[in-house]
């Protein structure tokens, strides 16, 4: 396995050795609904396969839940509510959050290998990001769950009743922290959807949730495609949506609950601009220009896609852009070494591959790295385009792969009309030395969230949410209780 060679040997082919995550981790041959508290067989008895994107081989089955059993997960989450959730003090719905948050810490390592094997981002992003802000997650709302009176002086908050929710596949446990943690905090229970392709970190959490002996009924997890999903949605007594995933989708949705008295969060596409000033910090910038678009694949509805340049510096932060790409490595989630992993599923793979032949067919110049991919899996190299005009496919859709689009700029003007030339308005970065100028750009921005010499940094007391096409709502913070709260 080790190639037997001298580090210094560096006029050689050399490279790291593998580090594979030493973790052993237990996934069952194949997962039931969890309803009520208990692991059900599904009515249809339909099982699908969950596939490593890494290796191609069949993880588990899991199960495919239809309408008959979102009707059984929703009738035992409003006995749960009206029997013992919504009657809770705070002081007690607390007390069970941190226990659960505490106990994703225990149980970090064997989440962030699940996560990596299933999903396909590199064990160092599952393990330093994506699991500790999970558990951060539910020790944020814990602490919540008893001053919601303070949290909104005057008003009386109260919970809205049973909550259902669907996440998308990029940040899969990420995601359900993110809707169960606010929910729980408020009082509501929930039926919750994991993403199609990436089921497994939800189902280990449940045995989270039963080990922390959180009443039954209070979260139901039913797996299963696009139609379970919208089984919830359209299902009579379930009354908040929250949902993150494609911009189609939430269409779809909005349109469904139209009419009904159902709330609702939608958080959608992206197409961020990552904005680089001549005066900005150009190694800082490079490197934040890296972790915007390659960071777990530009699997990220907020990753810096489009990179908009100053004219003055464009040649050399292009440079070192493209020096700084050779050094990724694409390879094994589960090594430590790993840069990039695999895209998420073999449907995506093929969409990252078209894109990439639409902008070569709109005439943008093509670069990525030359490093060798794995045989088996679904890898991409991280790749840019430059010589990109607005008008470009890359340039405006949402792409959800290591694929950047680049543009320069000459005035601030300019690169503000440019950037907001988009459907979208989920995020933004700006690069500038100039504390001045990050306050004018981040008041014209339409955009949630602006990162200023920084990107991709999430903390779940800062608000998350879009503009325009990228939904509406906010996770996150203060904001992400008003979600799950009728304030009356
Ligand atoms: P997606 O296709 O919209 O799916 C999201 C979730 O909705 C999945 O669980 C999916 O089930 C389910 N679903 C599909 N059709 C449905 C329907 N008609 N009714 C109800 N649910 C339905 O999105 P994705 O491809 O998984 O995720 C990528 C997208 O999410 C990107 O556009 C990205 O920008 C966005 N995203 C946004 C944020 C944010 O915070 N704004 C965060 C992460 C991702 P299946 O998996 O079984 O199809
Ligand atoms: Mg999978």
């Amino acid at each position: 396995m080790t190639k037997n060679k001298s580090k210094l040997d560096f006029a050689g082919d050399w490279s790291y050795a593998p580090a594979p995550e030493s973790t052993k981790v237990k996934i069952d041959k194949r997962y039931k609904l969890f309803i009520d508290g208990k692991w059900v067989e599904p009515t249809s008895k339909k099982y699908f396969d969950t596939i490593s994107p890494s290796t191609e081989e069949k993880l588990a089955e899991v199960a495919w839940g239809n309408e008959k059993d979102v009707d059984k997960a929703v009738k035992a989450a409003r006995k749960a509510y009206e029997g013992v959730w919504g009657k809770m003090s705070g002081k007690e719905r607390g007390k069970y959050i941190y226990r659960i948050a505490r106990m994703i810490q225990e149980r970090a390592r064997e989440l962030a290998v699940i996560e990596s094997m299933d999903g396909g981002k590199p064990i160092r992003e599952s393990r330093d990001v994506d699991i500790p802000l999970v558990a951060n997650h539910f020790f944020y709302y814990a602490g919540w769950a008893d001053k919601l009176d303070y949290a909104f002086p005057n008003l009386r908050p109260k919970s809205l009743g049973v909550a259902g929710q669907i996440v998308p596949w990029n940040f899969p446990l990420l995601m359900v922290a993110w809707k169960l943690a606010p929910a729980l905090a408020c009082g509501n229970t929930i039926v919750l959807k994991p993403a199609e392709a990436t089921s497994l970190t939800a189902l280990k959490l449940v045995e989270i949730l039963q080990e922390a002996g959180l009443p039954d009924g209070v979260v139901n997890v039913v797996t299963g495609f696009g139609d379970t999903g919208a089984a919830i949605v359209n299902h009579p007594d379930v009354n908040k949506i929250a949902f993150t995933g494609s911009t189609g989708v939430g269409k779809i949705i909005q349109k469904a609950i139209a009419g009904t008295d159902k709330k609702c969060t939608l958080e959608l596409g992206g197409k961020a601009a990552n904005i680089v000033f001549e005066d900005a910090p150009i190694d800082q910038a490079v490197e934040g220009i890296v972790n915007g678009i390659y960071f777990n694949q530009g699997h990220v509805c907020c990753a810096g896609s489009r990179l908009f340049v100053q004219e003055s510096v464009a040649d050399i932060v292009i440079r070192k852009l493209k020096d700084r790409m050779e050094s990724l490595i694409v390879g094994d989630p589960l090594d430590k070494n790993t840069d990039i992993g695999a895209i998420n599923s073999k449907d995506q793979y093929q969409i990252v591959k078209n894109y990439i032949k639409i902008g070569k067919e709109e005439g943008a110049k093509f670069h990525e790295n030359s490093c060798a991919l794995p045989k088996k899996g679904y890898f991409v190299r991280p790749t840019l385009f430059t010589d990109v005009s607005q008008s470009h496919r890359i340039a405006q859709e949402e792409i959800f792969g290591p694929v950047l689009s680049v543009q320069t700029f000459r005035t601030v003007s300019e690169v503000i009309a440019k950037a907001n030339n988009t459907e979208y308005g989920l995020s933004a970065g700006i690069w500038t030395d100039k504390g001045s100028k990050i306050f004018n750009m981040t008041t014209k921005m339409r955009a949630g969230v602006v990162w200023a010499n920084t990107y991709n940094k999430f903390d779940p007391t800062s608000p998350f949410g879009g503009y325009k096409e990228s939904g509406f709502g906010r996770e996150g913070g203060l904001h992400g209780l008003d979600a799950y709260l009728d304030l009356g």
